[in-house]
């Protein structure tokens, strides 16, 4: 019997849309056995696994997700026990999807893992919304975080970051809101600066919300179907009074794809 590890790869499933997948992620998904992945994961996407065994292992905020351990181990036993292992990961994967466990864990198995990256949430909601993240004279500096913090985890400072960056991209947050924006404004933002709330950057039926950091609060009012991304900044500004010129502020504009429909104020 062949006792060779297999090969295992964590795979960016990117933010949504399949075609947003890297070719590379595609070959691999055709090639796999088995695709551990997460419930965010489109299945458009897990549907280019033809031949694999599809294994939902979490996440969701709030619903049950497999513990990380379990997870770790797992991926071990497939890699003894298949040749092509994919561990599917919404985004990319080295942005808040706790790879390193995941390779840390292999690699004290004597595994070495392939990390293939992905198009992350926060660079499809700005392609999204067609505001560029960084611009002259505007922004020189992007700061990815999250409020989150695991069960067990030390708190960290997660609002330093966004207090100085010139743009805040906030992963896992809308359901934070209110502390979000109290916490930015005790550290100096100004209430006034343009916040954009993207739902399910890259698919059909995202929605977006434009307001304030003062306004923000307001976001634990909405339901929310999918997953949520906050991004705030100046470079938010002429987005944010272009809704305001067309009264469309703090309703959610609908989009299909590239077009943009004002739903009825
Ligand atoms: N590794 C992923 C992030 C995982 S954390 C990445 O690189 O994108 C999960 C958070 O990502 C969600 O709470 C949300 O804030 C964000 N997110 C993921 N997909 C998204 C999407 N299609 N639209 C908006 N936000 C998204």
């Amino acid at each position: 019997m062949d006792t060779r590890p297999g090969k295992v790869f964590l795979v960016g499933a990117g933010p949504g849309a399949p075609d947003l997948l890297t070719v590379r992620a595609a070959r691999l998904l055709g090639a796999a056995d088995i695709v551990f992945h997460d419930a965010l994961v489109n299945p458009g996407i897990l549907a280019l696994a033809e031949r694999a065994e599809k294994v939902a292992v979490g996440k969701r905020c709030g619903r049950h997700s497999t513990a990380q351990a379990f997870i770790n181990k797992r991926l071990v036993d497939a890699a003894r026990k298949y040749a092509v292992v994919v561990r599917l990961k919404g985004g990319d994967p080295m942005l808040f999807g706790r790879a390193q466990e995941e390779i840390d864990a292999l690699r004290a198995a004597g595994i070495e893992p392939e990390v293939v990256p992905g198009i992350t949430a926060a660079l499809a909601a700005a392609a999204d919304l067609g505001v560029s993240l960084t611009r002259r004279g505007v922004s020189r500096n992007v700061a990815f975080a999250t409020p989150r913090v695991g069960d067990g985890q030390a708190a960290s400072d997660w609002a330093e970051p966004l207090a100085t960056a010139d743009t805040g991209a906030i992963y896992m947050g809308a359901g934070e809101a209110a502390a979000i924006a109290a916490t930015l404004i005790g550290r100096g933002k100004p209430a006034s600066l343009p916040v954009v709330a993207v739902e399910n950057a890259s698919l059909p039926g995202s929605r977006r919300w434009l307001t304030t950091l003062g306004d923000l609060p307001a976001l634990a009012d909405e339901a929310f179907a999918g997953p949520v991304m906050l991004l705030l900044g100046e470079v938010f500004a002429t987005a944010l009074a272009a809704a305001d010129a067309d009264r469309v502020r703090t309703r959610f504009l609908e989009t299909a794809q590239a077009h943009l429909l004002r739903v009825a104020v």
